[in-house]
């Protein structure tokens, strides 16, 4: 009887372990976007200030609603109607539910090596740090023969090749489409990217670069086909150090409508549809809505310590705002991905471990 128990206990926890139906992971990033706008949608305080807010009223009518729980909407409506309505969301500090990096630096370079190696090394303590010493998910991703060849990154910002290290790993990291002279990058095979860059309606000027970035990886995603797949947006980060709340709320509202987008793709095509899980998370936060912290971050900033995430796809549960006390670490993530492709990410040096209620039903 109890021999007969314990076979069916194997069983079911085969088949729970071969139940899972991600194949693909596309991470996307807004670069510096806090949890306080994610969660509680436009800060009032911020748009009352015109220093930093030149047309509150167009702003209130677009992004603020009647609640909390509406404005948040009206500002990432796809995050919001999409991911945290079927899949699950969390760092939101003031429900108790902490999201925080363990590099304690709270800039970027630091923050992306600790997504992308499950390690927050303190010893990465610069935007200009050289080429990543520390294997990352791409380098286990492109040593697994269902993966090589099939990870690619597109990014806003340069120091993605060296974060990644694409003179290691061969990892095509594609990068800052306004410096470099697109048609050097993409023209060989990709006319209808550089149609894009001159088509940008120059009068809007918000997420130029970002939109550039998108375009492009849209491109690489539907001719390339990547398994796993990260995007990194720039200009919430951009806006919010030049002081500009009001662009730096349409930057994320641009941003949320790259995800519906790209989600759509994947739903509507084959090789993704039912089969992709999408990750949404953040470098760092930033300070807080006193005096002019908001727009910034780094080792003094109070609180830019503070991340978020959130995540859809077929095996993660409908779970939708995590408001349960809990405090997950910015090094998770990496683990996290490499469970949902079925692996356990190994490398030599330490790794967070994968978040459990992203998997537990
Ligand atoms: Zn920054």
């Amino acid at each position: 009887m109890k021999k007969i128990t314990l076979l069916l206990l194997a069983g079911l926890l085969l088949q729970t372990a071969s139940a899972q139906k991600t194949k693909n992971v596309i991470v996307v990033t807004f670069d510096g976007y806090r949890w306080q706008e994610l969660f509680q949608g436009p800060q009032q305080s911020l748009l009352e200030r015109e220093k930093f807010t030149k047309n509150k009223e167009t702003l209130t009518q677009k992004y603020v609603g009647n609640s909390l729980e509406e404005s948040r909407k009206k500002l990432t409506p796809f995050l919001w109607g999409e991911v945290a309505a079927k899949g699950l969301i969390f760092g939101n500090k003031k429900a108790g539910s902490k999201m925080t990096i363990t590099n304690g630096h709270k800039f970027s370079y630091p923050g992306y090596s600790e997504i992308f190696c499950g390690w927050g090394d303190k010893k990465i303590n610069s935007n200009d740090y050289p080429n990543n010493p520390h294997q990352t998910i791409f380098d286990f991703l492109e040593q697994q023969p269902d993966f090589a060849k099939k990870t690619a990154a597109v990014g806003t910002w340069d120091a993605f090749t060296r974060i990644i290290n694409t003179s290691r790993n061969k990892v095509p990291v594609f990068v800052e489409f306004r410096k470099d002279s697109t048609g050097t990058i993409l023209s060989k095979d990709n006319k209808s990217f550089t149609q894009y860059q001159t088509n940008i309606p120059i009068a809007s000027k918000l997420c130029e670069s970002d939109t550039l970035t998108y375009r492009f990886a849209k491109e690489y995603f539907h001719r390339n086909k990547p398994r796993f797949f990260f995007v990194g947006f720039d200009e919430t980060d951009h806006f919010a150090h030049s002081g500009q709340y009001d662009n730096y709320l349409d930057a994320a509202h641009t941003l949320d409508s790259y995800l519906a987008d790209l989600w759509n793709y994947v739903q509507t095509t084959e090789e993704y549809k039912d089969k992709t899980t999408l990750i949404v998370t953040c470098d760092h936060g930033r300070g807080s809505n006193v005096g002019s912290q908001w727009r910034h971050h780094g080792q003094p900033v109070p609180g830019a310590e503070y991340i978020w995430m959130a995540m859809i796809g077929p095996d993660t549960p409908a779970k939708g705002e995590l408001k349960a006390i809990h405090h997950y670490h910015q090094n998770q993530i990496a683990q996290t991905i490499a469970h949902l492709l079925g692996k356990e990410f190994t490398a030599d040096h330490f790794i967070g471990k994968a978040i459990d209620s992203v998997f537990s039903k």
